[in-house]
């Protein structure tokens, strides 16, 4: 799967883990719910890769996929992948997908969770590369 990876994007690095809470949301779910903007830090709605046998070609393609404009995926009753262009940035990438899922997870015990929009998910992406201008003291 590693390999892969590395062959089909142009990631330097790669983290793979079995957290907690990474893996509640792989057992449970097609894809992680946007319920805060983080999620666009790893480029968008995180994928659920569909399950395949771990060290298997089906596993590694699944995972490919799943990765498509992503920097991080989770893997069907598995873990997560994280991908960067350095071991710095795939860490980073695993972190804020744990702390995501377990955002999630948390939030699942309180209520529904509310799930952002594709137009709120864009008006932070707006707001990211037009920030606001203050008055100067
Ligand atoms: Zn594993």
């Amino acid at each position: 799967m590693h390999l892969a990876i590395y062959e089909t994007t142009d990631a330097r690095a790669v983290v793979h883990t079995h957290s907690v809470f990474g893996t509640v949301v792989a057992t449970t779910m097609t894809e992680l719910p946007p319920v805060h903007y983080n999620t666009l830090l790893l480029g968008g709605v995180v994928r659920v890769a569909p399950y395949a046998t771990y060290g298997t070609p089906e596993l590694a393609a699944n995972v490919r996929a799943a990765l498509e404009g992503r920097r991080a995926a989770l893997m069907a009753n598995h873990g997560g992948v994280s991908i960067g262009a350095t071991l710095e940035e795939a860490f980073e990438a695993t972190r804020v997908l744990e702390w995501l899922c377990e955002v999630y997870v948390r939030a699942s015990g309180v209520g529904k969770p509310a799930v952002l929009t594709d137009e709120q998910l864009t008006a932070v992406v707006e707001r990211a590369l037009n920030p606001p201008e203050f008055p100067r003291a």
